[in-house]
């Protein structure tokens, strides 16, 4: 098993005043970890008090948690926590004048060692990135996405379309909602990418696989590269990103490999310090690797 780490960063972007998205990453009883990305709608105040409602009502059902991710109810359970969300938007769009008609995308990951459910509404994204490659795993709720499934669009017309932000649904602006949820597998070695679409809709496909894959940044630096990206692209909207990193075990230079490689070896509970190790302090040196991190970009 692995060391599972998150990272998140959100930012208003270059052109609004508010950032209506709201983001969160984090560890749940059980050994679970959990991100969560919402991008709020509605105009003046009321799209960011719909995304915030709607990822605190989450992370407080998130923090209940207690099924295994296996289980077929697991699904019913993430789809009910979804749809409690729904209901706290909904409820406080119909009290109050200044909040109507507000909403909010979710898009939201849970994980154990081996599995995720992502359940999901809206324009907001979910990628897995593995052996290099990226892979999305939502499907997008809007109207253009509706049209290039019918073929009345192609992708790329889809991707440049004016109207390309007119959701078919939405958390909050309906007393019920449809709600997409998806089994993934899960292993060492793979990352989750959620984010709103002030990234997917500014940032291609092809930045986002090399800025995941850059075996010279961590997690926390991918983050900022990704909206650094979508900053230079022109951040015409807020921009939020919650990785999810299910490190291999002794993952010292990236090259990676050692996912499974080291099945029955040692105890492998220790701090890396390995077997018989003795002298080189321990830096993860580990058979084989040879020289140690960080010689690789040294000039000779
Ligand atoms: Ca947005």
């Amino acid at each position: 098993m692995g060391e599972v780490k998150s990272a998140l960063r959100s930012h208003v972007g270059r052109v609004r005043s508010v950032n209506e998205d709201y983001g969160w990453v984090g560890q749940l009883q059980g050994g679970l970890s959990a991100a969560i990305v919402a991008d709020g709608m509605g105009g003046h105040l009321a799209g960011e008090i719909a995304s915030g409602l709607a990822v605190e009502s989450l992370v407080q059902s998130l923090r209940e948690w207690k099924e295994d991710l296996s289980a077929k109810e697991s699904e019913e359970r993430m789809r009910d926590m979804i749809r409690k969300a729904n209901e706290v938007v909904f409820n406080t769009a119909s009290l109050n004048k200044r909040y109507r008609n507000m909403g909010t995308t979710v898009v939201v990951a849970l994980l154990n060692e081996k599995e995720g459910l992502i359940g999901h509404i809206g324009d907001s994204r979910a990628y897995r990135i593995r052996d290099g490659q990226l892979s999305l795993i939502t499907d997008d709720h809007t109207l253009v996405n509706e049209l290039a499934k019918m073929g009345q669009l192609t992708p790329e017309e889809a991707q440049h379309h004016p109207r390309r932000n007119v959701l078919t649904r939405a958390l909050g602006t309906e007393r019920d909602v449809a709600i997409d949820i998806r089994r993934i597998d899960w292993m060492p070695g793979d990352q989750l990418l959620l984010c709103s679409d002030g990234l997917s809709g500014m940032v291609d496909d092809e930045a986002l696989l090399s800025t995941m894959t850059d075996p010279s940044l961590d997690l926390e630096q991918k983050a900022e590269r990704l909206v650094e990206l979508a900053l230079a692209a022109g951040g015409e909207d807020n921009v939020t990103v919650a990785l999810v990193g299910y490190e291999p075990d002794e993952a010292s230079g990236g090259a990676g490999g050692s996912a499974n490689g080291s099945a029955g070896s040692g105890p492998d509970g220790g701090a890396n310090g390995n077997a018989g190790s003795g002298p080189d302090g321990g830096a993860n040196g580990d058979a084989g690797s040879g020289s140690n991190g960080g010689a690789e970009g040294m000039p000779a």
